[in-house]
């Protein structure tokens, strides 16, 4: 099995992990119904819609 050579060092670690951090809080996917950016698994607040199934009403002002 291979092994590495070298310890990594503590900077060259911490360089690859300077990419590891979540940059996007938010994942945004298409509404399946009305094609509008929504959060990934929560309700379109455009339609109303999860998965194509009505969960509420819009109400226009
Ligand atoms: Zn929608």
């Amino acid at each position: 099995m291979a092994v590495p050579k070298r310890k990594t060092s503590k900077t060259r670690r911490d360089k690859r992990r300077s990419h590891d951090a979540i940059q996007f809080n938010v994942a945004l996917v298409r509404c399946e119904t009305c094609a509008a950016w929504k959060q990934r698994h929560h309700v379109c607040h455009e339609c109303g819609t999860y998965r194509g199934r009505k969960v509420f009403d819009i109400e226009e002002a």
